[in-house]
């Protein structure tokens, strides 16, 4: 197939050329008008473009469908492009506290193969990177995907994370990882270029891109799993912090005299309402150890006690979200993670206390809504880092990879 493509693509790194590819890139499918109208190009040049670009086999054309065929269309639906999917992939690793979370996918973020391992992440970073690259191997195998064609590796960590150095903070957080040189290594063992950031602004960035708050430019996206944290988009950008330290959100104070948290203060968000701490409370009262999933389908069953574990979840974590909505004066709070599979169980009492701790001007029009991709959002967030990098690496890459 390569071969019956033009090997050269240097118009990619025209101004013009590189714009239309954007629009493209940022918004999977659009018509020519649209295009014309988000880059201020006319209608001829627009045209000429395009031709260009479906020659080479990177734009491809489409019926439009769904949604985008409905928009008050009188006759003909347009002709949408897109990027061709299958022109380049990008590989996601979620590296969570106890499992790691793999898969591949095309341009359009279809996931084609996808697997899951049980791990102990937090102590046994060597063993970890081992076994995802691994996984890797596999998910590549599965779906046919030779690695030239993996733009890179998106890496989702549930530790603060330097982004742009690619660096944990020190914290204990992730007790095995810290000091290391994990870009380097992960790069090593995976065979790809490799970009790391937080779990839950991967997160954020899965539900902004194509989840739940696709229409929202001021988003708060907190993520229950056995850890807890909170990615924020401000201005439709993602907000990280001074290097990356912003989102700490499951250790926000609840009690000063509470139990000991992993990071090492007493009494954090975690310690209320992360798995771990739902796990031990429910065990307690029916002597058997539970896993998130286990514990959501026992609730969604009518099982009283751990439908009780998890409305007081989401009373302590609504009343950490009430002082986040109060500062930042989010439109739209979406959950995540493993516990928000629970839906309203857990929602209900979330929203109640937001609306109680909240000053009214802070959630008069403020939306709290469950995740679109549940425990899968930083794994699909990790690969959408890589492919929402700037269009002119994306596109200088898929040409890179389209010539080899
Ligand atoms: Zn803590």
């Amino acid at each position: 197939v390569a071969g019956s493509r033009p090997t050269s693509f240097k118009f990619l790194r025209e101004h013009n050329h590189l714009r239309v590819v954007d629009v493209l890139h940022r918004r999977g499918e659009a018509s020519r008008a649209e295009i014309a109208r988000q880059t201020g190009l006319s209608r001829t040049t627009v045209s000429t473009i395009v031709t260009e670009l479906l020659e080479t086999g990177l734009v491809i054309e489409r019926a439009a469908t769904g949604a985008s065929a409905k928009e008050g269309q009188v006759g003909r639906p347009p002709v949408l492009l897109a990027l061709d999917p299958t022109s380049a992939y990008a590989v996601g690793v979620d590296f969570d506290h106890h499992r790691i979370l793999v898969a591949v996918a095309d341009l359009s973020l279809q996931v084609l193969a996808e697997r899951e391992a049980g791990w102990d992440v937090d102590h046994d970073a060597t063993g970890a990177i081992a076994r995802a690259a691994e996984l890797v191997d596999e998910v590549l195998v599965e779906a046919g995907v030779d690695r030239d064609r993996v733009l890179g590796t998106g890496v989702a960590l549930a530790a603060p994370v330097d982004h742009e150095a690619g660096a944990i903070h020190s914290s204990g957080v992730l007790p095995s990882w810290v000091g290391r040189d994990v870009m380097a290594e992960l790069q090593a063992a995976l065979g790809t270029e490799v970009r790391i950031d937080n779990d839950a602004n991967l997160g954020a960035l899965a539900e902004v891109t194509r989840g739940a708050a696709t229409k929202a430019r001021f988003v708060a996206y907190v993520s229950i799993s056995s850890g807890i944290g909170a990615g924020l988009a401000i201005d439709g950008r993602p907000y990280r912090g001074f290097k990356g330290i912003a989102g700490e959100f499951g250790h926000i104070l609840m009690d000063p005299n509470g139990t000991l948290c992993r990071c090492g203060n007493r009494g954090c968000l975690e310690t209320l309402a992360a798995g771990p701490a739902l796990s031990a409370l429910y065990g307690t009262s029916r002597g058997v150890e539970v896993t998130i999933p286990e514990l959501v389908a026992l609730a969604q069953e009518g099982d009283a006690g751990s439908s009780r574990v998890i409305a007081d979840a989401g009373l302590a974590v609504g009343q950490a979200l009430a002082c986040l909505v109060t500062i930042m004066g989010p439109e739209t709070v979406v959950v995540g993670g493993e516990l928000s599979e629970a839906g309203e169980i857990l929602l209900e009492p979330m929203r109640r206390a937001v609306l109680r701790y909240a000053p009214p001007a802070s959630t008069r029009e403020l939306t709290i809504v469950p995740g679109a991709l549940g425990g899968r959002a930083s794994l699909i967030g990790a690969i959408a880092l890589v492919l929402t990098q700037s269009t002119e690496v994306v596109a200088s890459r898929i040409a890179e990879a389209m010539a080899s």
